[in-house]
């Protein structure tokens, strides 16, 4: 039944049908079923013409029409309707599909009228209302919660506006039974939650009668969207386990007890030594691993990429770092040298630049596994590139690679080596829990010792002045400071143009010779880049304009001041991360927001929200509200975007339970073959066939 074309549909025909598939991708009944109410409106209420307000988000009048008439000509052509109740006049107007209307409406007949009033010129009129014929019938079905739908204009013009879709929802509902909507939750889950049927669900959503019973359609339906993606991912985490084998790390030795001893810099903070402890016990235990390190920036993840690469080399495997860009490899690469350079073991950086004599000998002792540890950027993953051995792949900034990029690392070896993800995007925990779900997850939840909380300031254009003599009190004390603009594609030119001004704006500022001023961005060979970047940290320049290349990683612990451009433009994250690059020594440091005067509300609680807290997660929460998940990296694949219903900044909880129901359903059945359990695999094998159909479409 529900997958019956929508032209079969009472009430829809192939006109309908075709407006309904271009417009909102209806093909089949099951689609429009889904196709959910936006919101709900109290249809029981009818307001008086004389309380007509534009505070009131709809109105619902009764009444009959005084006159009506078309006016205007051509483009400015519309119908206007005086409506009238025995209080008071309004006008309802129509801009599109006129014609058709005028021909509907007869004088004398009751009607009711819904819509949202506007005041234009002193008299409050209505566009493009609903109105009906007030029968008894009608009168009745009126209903305390309406569902309202979105509809287009192409649609409206079909009758297929809110009320069109309502009727034929209605229509498609009568046509249902029981067993035409399969039941995916087992019963044992549907009385251990209180889960209403999915048949209810699906009549209560579109024709709720009482706000519990729409609270509890809503939460049905919800909760069988989470359940199948994380079903879907811990039934290939246990799988993983059951079938990959990965290579055991079964001891500690020299490398990595050398280096503890003789060559930590400092104490390993507590957070670092759990996670270590982690990971050394997931590489030892036969499974492959597959982890996710969250650490805030500056928490200290490249030392732990370190150890467990310690700890690969210790049990005779080699191990590769890959970095998000140049930049950040050779820093790693330079931190890497300092670090073990007295330890006996062979390190390489490859990277895009690196020469072809050079790459041609780093493939070959890769090769023969003279080298013990690679590190680079994307070059890393060219099929030319091959290892001994390789029993360690640790990818840092994880929201810069695809899932695409990340198997292919992982298919390195014949055996999958142990794989570590580290992000410095803290992502929320339901965001994690559905992007990352089939990872199992570290968190570094402790700063090392001795941080000061960096200080944020949002300073508007008129106080440049004030920023500039603050930037250089900073320097007279010894600061290194960092300058950032935005860089997008769209607006590439105006952004250089822009870089370009301020620098020149700061070398008047901050003149020769007493200050000296880097310039980092992308139109600069790796060469000068490079160079520049070499100044800044050697403290020859105390100041660095950059673009967002800096935006990763990057250490330079005397650098205390970040001041990042036209703030408003950035994303929470982005900032987030920016800031990030200061209060990595024991100074006091400082992030300084510039931006704009006019501000709108998003950009005012980004600014606001950067100047009240340094935590990432707190701020990636906000983040998640504002622009919701589609737009963070990485939820193309993750079944995110299959989610109608379900809002993963709103429905953690449900999230959390519908995770753990799944979780405890695979830990007593893995492979869903016992009776209780057929429900699911049916579902599972369903979706993932329409997923496989829908690709080969697309
Ligand atoms: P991130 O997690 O952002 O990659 P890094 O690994 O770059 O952070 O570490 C930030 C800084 O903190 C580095 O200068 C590093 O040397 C230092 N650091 C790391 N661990 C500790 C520790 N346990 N105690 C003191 N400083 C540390
Ligand atoms: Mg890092």
């Amino acid at each position: 039944m529900l997958d019956r074309p929508i032209e079969y549909l009472k009430g829809i025909g192939p006109q309908r049908a075709e407006v309904l598939k271009k417009e909102l991708g209806i093909f089949f009944f099951g689609d429009l079923l889904t196709h959910y109410p936006f919101r709900y409106v109290d249809r029981t209420k009818f307001h008086a013409i004389r309380e007509i307000s534009e505070e009131l988000p709809h109105v619902q009048l009764r009444g009959v029409i005084e006159r009506l008439e078309l006016v205007g000509t051509k483009n400015a052509k519309r119908l206007i309707v005086l409506f009238k109740d025995n209080t008071g006049m309004v006008e309802l107007v129509w801009f599109k599909g006129y014609n058709w209307m005028a021909q509907q409406l007869k004088m004398g007949t009751d009607y009711i009228v819904f819509g949202k009033a506007t005041l234009f010129n002193g008299r409050y009129n209505i566009a493009h209302p609903e109105i009906t014929a007030a029968t008894p019938e009608v009168i009745s079905q009126q209903s305390a919660l309406q569902s309202v739908y979105n509809s287009t204009e192409k649609m409206k013009l079909r009758g297929l506006d809110s009320e069109g879709i309502r009727k034929a929802q209605r229509h498609l509902l009568s046509q249902l039974h029981a067993q035409n909507i399969p039941e995916t939750q087992s019963n044992a889950v549907m009385e251990e939650q209180q889960l209403m049927s999915r048949f209810t669900a699906f009549q209560k959503i579109h024709f709720p009668e009482t706000p519990d019973e729409l609270r509890r359609a809503e939460v049905r339906l919800k909760f069988d969207e989470l359940f199948y993606i994380q079903l879907r991912l811990l039934k290939l985490n246990k799988t993983r386990a059951h079938t990959v084998q990965g290579f055991v790390f079964s001891k500690v030795g020299d490398h990595f007890n050398d280096f503890f001893k003789r060559y930590l810099p400092f104490e390993l903070t507590g957070a670092q030594k759990r996670v270590l402890k982690e990971i050394r016990l997931d590489a030892g235990s036969g499974r492959q691993m597959n982890r996710l390190l969250q650490g805030d920036v500056g928490s200290g993840k490249t030392l732990v990429a370190l150890m467990s690469m310690l700890l690969a080399l210790d049990n005779g495997f080699q191990a590769c770092l890959m970095a998000p860009t140049e930049i950040l490899a050779q820093q790693h690469f330079a931190t890497f040298s300092e670090l073990l350079g007295k330890l006996p073991l062979k390190m390489a950086l490859l990277t895009g630049s690196s020469k072809s004599k050079a790459r041609k000998q780093i493939h070959t002792e890769l090769m023969s596994g003279e080298i013990n540890i690679l590190i680079g950027t994307h070059a890393l993953i060219e099929d030319i590139v091959q290892f001994k051995n390789l029993g360690l792949v640790v990818i840092d900034e994880q929201h810069r690679f695809g899932v695409a990029q990340r198997a292919k690392l992982r298919d390195k070896n014949s055996c999958p080596p142990h794989t570590l993800i580290m992000t410095a995007t803290p992502i929320p925990r339901t965001l994690a829990m559905t992007l990352y779900g089939d990872l199992d997850t570290s968190v570094i939840d402790e700063l090392p010792p001795g941080r000061k909380a960096i200080k944020t300031e949002h300073f508007k254009e008129s106080q440049r002045l004030r920023v500039y003599g603050f930037m250089k009190e900073q320097i007279e004390r010894g600061r290194q400071i960092y300058v950032v603009y935005p860089l997008i594609e769209e607006s590439e030119k105006m952004d250089y143009q822009n870089l370009q001004q301020g620098y020149d704006h700061l070398l008047t500022e901050f003149p020769q010779p007493r200050y000296q001023i880097s310039i980092v961005h992308g139109r600069l060979t790796n060469e000068q880049k490079e160079a520049e970047m070499q100044r800044f940290i050697k403290g020859e320049t105390q100041i660095m304009v950059a673009t967002t290349v800096i935006e990763v990683g990057v250490n330079i612990p005397n650098a205390s001041v970040m001041v990042i451009e036209s703030a408003e433009r950035f994303g929470l994250s982005q900032l987030h991360q920016l800031r990030g690059r200061v209060g990595r020594g024991a100074e006091q440091s400082y992030c300084v927001l510039m931006t704009g005067y006019k501000l709108g509300p998003d950009s005012r609680l980004r600014m606001d929200t950067m100047v009240r807290t340094n935590d990432g997660f707190e701020i990636s929460e906000v983040d998640l509200k504002l622009r919701g998940p589609g737009d963070i990296e990485g939820t193309q694949q993750s079944g995110i975007m299959d989610l109608k219903l379900a809002n993963l900044a709103q429905d953690g909880k449900i999230l959390q339970i519908a995770r753990q129901v799944a979780q405890g359903v695979l830990d007593e059945d893995m492979n869903l073959e016992l009776e209780k359990n057929r429900v699911y695999k049916i579902e599972l094998e369903r979706q993932l066939h329409n997923r496989q159909n829908w690709s080969k479409i697309g």
